[in-house]
């Protein structure tokens, strides 16, 4: 038998009603606050992830899905959204129709990592990038929209914790110091911190091993170093935070994976899910845009992992979806009348009712085990005696109070189902 994927998950419809609820949550969320979909391509050309996410990061170093398609050119499926929204904002000029691009999105992502609880080679986000202002309020608005959303869906066990990178240009003086501090300490880093120190010097403080954390400990602070304007930035995203009561820890080791992070970045974390507990992510991209061959133009956003913010939902047992329960289920009294039935449900399901009926030409008593089985609401029944004055009986699964209704009288059927 042919088997799914390591790292990818069918999505089952015992599962479908969660999904559903959470996407309807994401979606009213972003509504308040203005955003818009969008949806790109699932594959772009490799070299938009590769300028775009940074060539020394772990994405594009080890994860991505590349592959040469027939004209030779280098695709790869997305890692992640920010920089295919931004190559559709600058391919469509997005930015003239509105000084402040807010789009969002609910997608799959796809990355080579080694799948275990709550990491996926395939897994769905959903986010939203706010391009054209640098205003630090969009910033927060990000942390506002990320945290409705989580406790929308009635989680508990959070923690956001923000940071600020800086400007390129403090960030750069900063590395430096970094650099200096860790020089004559490289031969006690750990293996991947040693390649770090040469590749993505400020990726070190992403380290789990104690032995680095500890080197880490005395060693110069970002939040010391930086420039006036992302220290400005950050005291606002900190006041309006707190203003929005939403509490938040400062933790100057959040540096992130991602090249193009500049100022503000912040994650949410919770602790009801194992080691991989970062349930949402995102910063400031200032300098992404003209990267990816834009003007240059200042944005922000955020990337949320569906899976994980569902399993944390299921272990906090944060809310419960109803029953997608049937509207009708039609019994038929005699074979004879599958067309009969056939057509019957077709106009109920026109009244936006659902609908359903045996296809398998089973007995009566068999069709009666299925609309309990499918948790019917009524119950129709089509033949007999009845059938003859052109006239059905409704059952009331829930009362089993009956009624006897003419065929001809779908109106008062339909607002009885819909009314009771
Ligand atoms: P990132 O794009 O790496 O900042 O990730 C944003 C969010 O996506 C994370 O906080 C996770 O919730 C989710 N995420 C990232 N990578 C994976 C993965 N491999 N499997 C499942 N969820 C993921």
């Amino acid at each position: 038998m042919i088997k799914a994927i390591k790292g990818t998950k069918d999505l089952l419809p015992v599962d479908s009603p969660r999904w559903k609820h959470l996407e309807s949550i994401v979606e009213k969320v972003f509504k308040t606050f203005n955003y818009k979909e969008i949806r790109t391509p699932v594959f772009e050309e490799t070299s938009l992830f590769a300028r775009g996410i940074g060539e020394d990061t772990d994405i594009v170093g080890k994860e991505m899905y590349t592959f040469f398609d027939m004209g030779n050119t280098s695709l790869t499926l997305k890692p992640e959204m920010t920089a295919s929204v931004v190559r559709a904002y600058n391919e469509h000029s997005l930015g003239s129709l509105q000084p402040v691009t807010k789009l969002y999105y609910i997608a799959s992502m796809f990355r080579q990592e080694r799948p275990q609880a709550g990491r996926l080679r395939q897994f769905n986000q959903f986010g939203a990038e706010a391009i054209g202002s640098s205003s630090p309020l969009l910033d927060v608005e990000m942390i506002q929209m990320s945290y409705n959303i989580v406790t929308d869906l009635g989680l508990k066990d959070l923690t956001i914790k923000i940071n600020s990178l800086g400007v390129p240009k403090s960030r750069e003086n900063y590395k430096n110091l970094l650099r200096e501090y860790l020089n004559d300490k490289q031969h006690d880093l750990s293996e991947d911190s040693r390649k770090r120190f040469d590749t993505n010097i400020l990726r070190i403080f992403d380290s789990k091993s104690t032995g680095d954390q500890k080197i880490l400990k005395d060693a110069p602070k970002l939040m010391d170093h930086l420039d006036d304007e992302s220290r400005a930035d950050f005291e606002i995203v900190k006041e309006q935070l707190e203003k929005s009561h939403i509490s938040y820890e400062v933790d100057p080791a959040l540096v992130r994976g991602l090249d193009y992070y500049t100022k503000l970045t912040f994650e949410i974390i919770s602790s009801s899910v194992g080691a991989q507990n970062a349930l949402c992510g995102g910063g400031r991209y200032d300098l992404l845009i003209e990267t990816l061959g834009g003007k240059p133009t200042p944005a922000t956003g955020f990337a949320a992992g569906i899976e994980r913010i569902l399993l944390a939902c299921e272990n906090e047992k944060s809310f419960t979806v109803p029953d997608e329960s049937l509207d009708i289920y039609i019994v038929r009294l005699d074979k004879t009348l599958e067309s009969v039935v056939m057509q019957f449900a077709d106009k109920l399901r026109k009244q936006n009712l659902s609908v359903d009926f045996d296809y398998l030409q089973r007995s009566v008593k068999a069709q009666m085990r299925e609309a309990n089985k499918m948790n019917a609401k009524f119950t129709l029944f089509v033949g007999g005696d009845e059938y003859e004055q052109e006239m059905t009986r409704l059952k009331n699964m829930e009362s089993g109070k009956e009624e006897k209704i003419s065929l001809n009288e779908l109106d008062k059927l339909v607002s009885k189902i819909k009314n009771e």
